[in-house]
């Protein structure tokens, strides 16, 4: 849309209307008490390389088509999609997907130690971090492709489906051998090359949503993982920067009922990492629940005090069933039951 400035000139519509149709793209003129406005309907790319902006009597371009696509509710599907992973469901609003393992593969005695509490308790999925994003440098960054393995045998184990992340390109084999979703961290949520080689695994991807990021920036993300023939993608809130330092990020709530009325994908919640402290993890759990969420990833350990990676956020493995009674009695709430 167009809007012109109220001094515009008839010839400056005219002059506009023609460059537009320059284009191919439909053209409507709505002439109004103060202004006139034109309608174009068609590519908005196309539209916007014109560089109306700098043509005289134009005051702005509003897009009114969305930027994401194939991530939309409007542009792509009719109805919600439901992932189905190792015989679970999720999206669709009838069930709760509980995801929960330890930050990081530590050892094998570590994961598969969590790995029978959490399914005992009713976890749909394993998580747990083989190759980690640390801020520094010098921090533990995973055992890499002994994590994966270990992974495979917890999965052996206890029959969960795995959750591991895709650090980089150059994991793609390892990680396409071991996982069953492929995570995509916050801080790699705009790494496209990444994303693309991603959705090529053909395996579900767990995308989240980067710590700076807006949701429209989410869902265009999306989109590139889409765009690879790659139909099952479920995205997370994990938090976003702000100017409050008391948690570790803001989880945005808001965020869940706004994905849910604009795509179609599934929308997870992870309240570990946006609040760094377990003492927050169930409250921000029950809320996510409650306010629509399709499910949960949540990082657990049987010591956390002894993690190598966020143990003040980790819920201990031994308080996981009742946890899981507490989020599950606010899904239901929904209707929902746990996946
Ligand atoms: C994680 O899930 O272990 C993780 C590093 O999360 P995020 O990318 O959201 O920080
Ligand atoms: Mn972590």
């Amino acid at each position: 849309m167009i809007v012109m400035t109220p001094q515009a000139t008839e010839a400056e519509v005219a002059a506009v209307r023609a460059r537009l149709e320059t284009t191919g793209v439909h053209v409507v003129v709505m002439p109004g008490e103060l202004t006139t406005a034109i309608g174009a309907i068609g590519d908005p790319e196309g539209v916007a390389e014109l560089g109306l902006e700098g043509m005289s009597g134009v005051d702005r371009v509003v897009p009114i088509s969305r930027p994401y696509k194939l991530a939309s509710s409007e542009l792509y599907h009719q109805g919600p999609t439901v992932l189905e992973i190792g015989g679970h469901r999720i999206g669709g609003g009838d069930t709760f997907c509980l995801i929960a393992g330890p930050c990081t593969v530590e050892s094998r005695e570590q994961t598969i130690g969590v790995a029978r509490a959490v399914r005992a308790a009713g976890a749909a999925m394993l998580r747990g971090g083989a190759f980690k994003p640390r801020t520094s440098p010098f921090a533990f960054k995973g055992l890499g492709t002994a994590g994966l393995e270990i992974l495979s045998e917890a999965r052996e184990e206890t029959g969960l489906p795995v959750v591991t992340e895709l650090l980089d390109t150059q994991h793609a084999d390892a990680i396409h051998e071991h996982a069953d979703v492929i995570q995509i961290g916050a801080r790699n949520m705009q790494n496209y090359a990444l994303l693309e080689v991603a959705g090529k695994l053909g395996k579900p991807v767990l995308l989240k949503r980067g710590l700076s990021s807006s949701l429209d920036e989410l869902l265009q993300a999306a989109d590139y993982v889409l765009k690879e023939g790659n139909e099952s993608v479920m995205l997370c809130e994990r938090g976003i920067r702000t100017f409050e330092t008391a948690t570790r990020f803001t989880l945005d709530l808001g965020a869940v009922p706004w994905l849910k009325l604009h795509t179609h994908l599934p929308v997870i919640v992870d309240p570990s990492h946006a609040a760094g402290d377990r003492r927050l993890v169930e409250p921000l759990s029950r809320a996510a629940a409650a306010v629509g969420a399709d499910g949960i990833i949540v990082e657990v350990h049987e010591d956390p005090d002894a993690a190598l990676c966020d143990g003040p956020q980790a819920l201990y493995a031994s308080h996981f069933a009742d946890y899981t009674r507490d989020v599950a009695a606010h899904a239901a709430l929904l209707g929902k039951t746990l996946a």
